[in-house]
């Protein structure tokens, strides 16, 4: 068999996607290999294909059980021998795993890797024969990395105790030149092929969002989707709390996820999200790592996260069939504050020089995070940029290229509002907040206000004509543009950095306005009616007949084979099956994504919807 055959009749893929093939060639010369992929870009079928044209056992590093889990369910509906070992094993299970790796009866062995170094793994290594070790999320092994795991750095260890030095695969979706650095050095690769491929995502939308009011703006997205599957990121577990009771109030069929949830809740909850029993899940970004779930169609971040990989990694996980997905991020000034909080501190295995440096990187990362949701660019090309691959200049599917800004002058209002913060703290020897000092612009007339004496001002009421909304618009803009500040604990604003040169050196504040804000809402509108599913634009009735109806069985299947719905076959897969709408065997493994043993397994069953279908 050689590695096209692999690939279609185990995983159903026509074609290696950019980057695959040449990591693969290179691993079956028997070179190592560092491959660079974003989330989604297809890592694993770099090392499984390999062993599946390999002798003896292909063992895979990887640091999550959900995610094991997953793939080697997967693995196994697509008729690849594997197994995992991990600590969710009981003693027999993990006996059995072990004779059957003595019978040979796997290509894949996944490993926590914390097991690689009890005695009985050595002794099962001893017996078996391993050409080649695939590590995945490979940029765990560096404390620069997001993601740090100390049992990582004991891989190299455990690899150079075979008895014969295997070929080995790095895989990571990390941006920084120091964690591949580590990555390299740390796992002892030995002049490996490094590919940096992928990051791409063309099926993904993306688009950054200011709105007044989060939680409203966040419920209308999601009742713009309701038939959809996907994930709301917030930043903390409180978030996520009042985020998701607030949506189940609405009635949306939100469930949560974060690290203060026992373990029992974790699990239930994402396998109502995985088994689509919940469409919207929401999360810290304790979940994910484990999630190949394939059709999530919409990503929202309700904060900033603290750098653009984990942006990407998590925004990633939409659309990961190949369907359009958006990727949208709710942005407001306080993200800024609440990531700082949230930046890590280091672990305590550091001196204080490599905390000092690490927060440096962090800063850093959060920097070109911020960067992005202020950019009136191309948020793809920006994307892109950081993680070091070339693009055009305007993609045209992201919230900036469709939408186009224009420059509004807002220099009087801006001086009025800053003047007026200094005269406030003037006479009264303190700040006053937001709401409070947008009363005095707009000259309110209330008790307060004459208590104070703040009518007195000479800037009382210079907004009047202004609404109190385009006010606090204006304001926001301000402190986002360090020209006012905020006091952390009471929120009292006065002139931040940037105020004198407005104030007394005549300098001018311009406001970038997104010019279209409704053709925006079209763009996406049209996207979705079209994208909703993934079948082309303007299907015919029949062909969303078909689809329909195809994934009536897929429902049938999975629930029968107790997998979720996306090990069976992607949104993707069925779309494309309904379109060639297929007749015989051979025709239905011409479908993207119909590999023979899903083809034997399942296509009876597919088939005869088909031929009903079209009845
Ligand atoms: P990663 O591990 O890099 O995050 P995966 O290996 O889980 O990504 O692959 C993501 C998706 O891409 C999967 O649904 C997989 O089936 C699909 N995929 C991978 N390689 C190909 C290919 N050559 N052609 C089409 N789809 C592919
Ligand atoms: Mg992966
Ligand atoms: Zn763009």
């Amino acid at each position: 068999m050689d590695k096209y055959t692999v690939l279609k009749q185990y995983f159903g893929h026509g074609s290696f996607r950019p980057g695959q093939e040449e990591l693969i060639d290179a691993v079956l010369s028997g070179r190592d290999v560092l491959g660079v992929m974003p989330t989604g870009g297809g890592k694993s079928v770099c090392y499984q294909v390999p062993a599946m044209l390999l002798p003896g056992v292909t063992l895979v590093v990887s640091p999550l059980i959900s995610l094991m889990k997953d793939q080697v369910a997967a693995l196994r509906q697509a008729g690849v021998p594997a197994a995992y070992v991990n600590g969710s094993l009981t003693a027999e299970q993990q006996r059995l795993v072990w004779a059957r790796a003595r019978a040979g009866q796997y290509k894949l062995l996944y490993v926590a890797p914390e097991r690689m170094e009890t005695s009985s793994f050595a002794a099962l290594l001893r017996d078996v024969e391993v050409p080649f070790v695939a590590v995945d999320e490979a940029h765990c092994i560096s404390q620069w990395g997001q993601d740090f795991r100390p049992s990582y750095l004991r891989v190299a260890g455990c690899i150079a105790a075979l008895p014969r030095r295997p070929v080995v695969a790095a895989f990571t979706a990390t941006a920084t030149a120091e964690v591949r650095q580590d990555i390299v050095r740390l796992l002892r690769l030995q002049d490996p092929l490094c590919r940096v491929t992928g990051f791409d995502r063309p099926n993904l939308f993306f688009d950054v969002q200011r709105p007044r009011n989060k939680r409203e703006a966040l419920l209308a997205l999601l009742r713009e989707r309701a038939d959809k599957s996907g994930i709301v990121y917030c930043a903390t577990r409180s978030g996520v709390e009042k985020v998701c009771a607030y949506l189940g109030a609405e009635g949306i069929p939100a469930t949560r996820y974060h690290a203060g949830l026992d373990e029992e809740e974790r699990r239930a909850n994402q396998d109502d999200f995985r088994f689509d029993r919940k469409t919207v899940m929401v999360a810290t970004n304790a979940f994910g790592m484990g999630i190949d779930k394939s059709n999530v169609s919409f990503v929202i971040h309700y904060n900033m996260p603290k750098s653009l990989e984990a942006y990407y990694q998590e925004a990633g996980r939409a659309g990961r069939d190949g369907s359009p997905a958006d990727c949208i991020l709710l942005y407001s000034q306080n993200d800024i504050r609440t990531a700082r909080m949230l930046l890590s501190e280091g672990n305590d295995a550091m001196t204080s020089e490599q905390q000092a440096a690490v927060h440096q990187q962090d800063l850093a990362r959060l920097e070109a995070m911020i960067g992005y949701c202020r950019t009136r660019g191309c948020l793809r090309g920006y994307i892109l940029d950081y993680f070091g691959q070339p693009h055009e200049e305007r993609c045209a599917a992201c919230g900036n290229c469709c939408a186009g800004y224009r420059e509004e002058d807002i220099t009087v209002p801006a001086q009025m509002i800053l003047s007026c913060a200094v005269r406030v703290r003037k006479l009264l020897g303190y700040d006053l907040g937001k709401g409070k000092l947008i009363q005095v612009l707009r000259g309110s007339g209330r008790q307060q206000m004459l208590d104070l004496q703040l009518d007195r001002l000479s800037t009382y009421g210079l907004l009047k004509g202004m609404s109190a909304v385009q006010a606090g618009e204006l304001i926001d803009y301000l402190l986002q543009e360090e020209y006012l500040a905020a006091d952390p604990a009471h929120g009292g604003l006065y002139c931040g950095p940037r105020a004198a040169g407005v104030l007394f050196q005549g300098e001018k504040v311009t406001m970038p306005l997104r010019a279209d804000r409704e053709s925006v809402a079209a763009a996406g509108q049209a996207r979705r009616s079209k994208g909703g599913s993934p079948l082309p634009e303007g299907a015919p009735d029949e062909v969303q007949a078909r689809y329909q109806a195809l994934k009536e069985v897929r429902i049938r299947l999975a629930r029968q084979e107790n997998v979720p719905l996306y090990v069976i076959f992607s949104n993707a897969t069925l779309a494309d099956m309904a379109v060639k709408a297929p007749r015989t065997i051979d025709e239905l493994l011409e479908v993207s994504g119909v590999g023979l043993v899903k083809a034997e397994r399942y296509g009876r069953d597919f088939l005869q919807a088909i031929a009903h279908s079209s009845l």
